[in-house]
């Protein structure tokens, strides 16, 4: 993922938490949102096809009919670019709206998620309209480190959630205590994605994982 700003230094004074409350940190791309579908129909519009091969993002965009993906850094600007104009157009996984708005009757919500700077205003956007307009953290890099900080900021139980497993395994070294899960929103990735679920709890449906996450912090 391209930088945005480099983990010790992203601020969270924003993000005022109510020590006694539960905590519920949730990632955008692939759990609450298509990211897949969203990056995929942008790249359509840039004559590139989009070929859900693996669970990775550059080395999927091809050229028409050709078998050597696209160079990355060509790749790479296609992503930027699709975050600066049209990730508001990603459509949205099912039941995530309504989930989240179940959980913050007892707990405070959080949405982290690694994305370029110039991603802010149009996620905070698609976020807001889709009724999910929680306090949000930009990053970049595996989430343990910034999920022990904030996890340190309450007393109680906290759940995070998340598609990638380097992100959950980082969490699982750098904050122990916290519940994690795996989700994985867009039905084609589902069996590529790279999963323990002996140590990361995996549910791929918003009905279950509400439920599930509800269990687990209160
Ligand atoms: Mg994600």
């Amino acid at each position: 993922m391209p930088p945005s700003l480099p983990l010790n230094t992203v601020r969270l004074d924003h993000i005022d938490l109510a020590p006694s409350r539960p905590l519920v940190i949730v990632d955008v791309d692939e759990v609450l949102g298509l990211f897949m579908a969203g990056f995929g129909a942008y790249l359509e519009t840039k004559g590139l096809e989009f070929r859900i091969e693996k669970f990775a993002l550059f080395q999927n965009i091809y050229r028409p009919g050709e078998t050597e993906h696209l160079d990355l850094e060509e790749g790479r600007q296609h992503f930027e670019s699709f975050f600066r104009y049209a990730a508001g157009d990603m459509p949205l996984a099912e039941g995530g709206p309504g989930a989240l708005k179940m959980l913050s009757d007892h707990a405070s919500i959080v949405i982290l998620t690694n994305a370029p700077g110039q991603a802010r205003l149009g996620r905070a956007r698609w976020l807001a309209r889709h009724g999910m307009d929680y306090p949000l953290i930009l990053s970049s890099g595996p989430k343990g480190p910034l999920t022990a900080r904030l996890a340190a900021q309450v007393s109680a139980p906290v759940a995070f959630v998340d598609d990638m497993i380097s992100n959950l395994d980082s969490v699982a070294e750098h904050a122990p205590h916290v519940a994690r899960f795996q989700s994985v929103a867009d039905t084609r990735l589902r069996h590529l994605a790279p999963s323990r679920p002996e140590v990361h709890t995996r549910i791929d449906d918003w009905e279950s994982l509400g439920a599930a996450i509800k269990s687990a912090i209160t």
